[in-house]
């Protein structure tokens, strides 16, 4: 349902949708954890292993852009 203005939109979901879902977050989490020194303790290896972007507008929309920098 469309809180603004009240209206309703029928999905449905079938089992694939959810596998490919499922299939998505799985791969997202290994992304992740490939940058990871250490996965139990949740440490992160060293800067030199995270490329930067040479995209200014990607970096102008960042969180991280003040952390970022400093690593540099
Ligand atoms: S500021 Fe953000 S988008 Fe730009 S290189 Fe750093 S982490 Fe990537």
């Amino acid at each position: 349902m469309y809180l603004e203005n009240g209206t309703m939109d029928e999905r449905v979901i079938t089992v694939k949708d959810i596998e490919d879902v499922e299939g998505f977050i799985k791969s997202s989490i290994e992304n992740m954890q490939g940058y990871l020194e250490d996965k139990d303790q949740n440490i992160a290896k060293g800067t030199g292993d995270f490329q930067v972007t040479s995209d200014e507008k990607a970096c102008s929309r960042c969180n991280f852009v003040e952390v970022c920098k400093m690593a540099r």
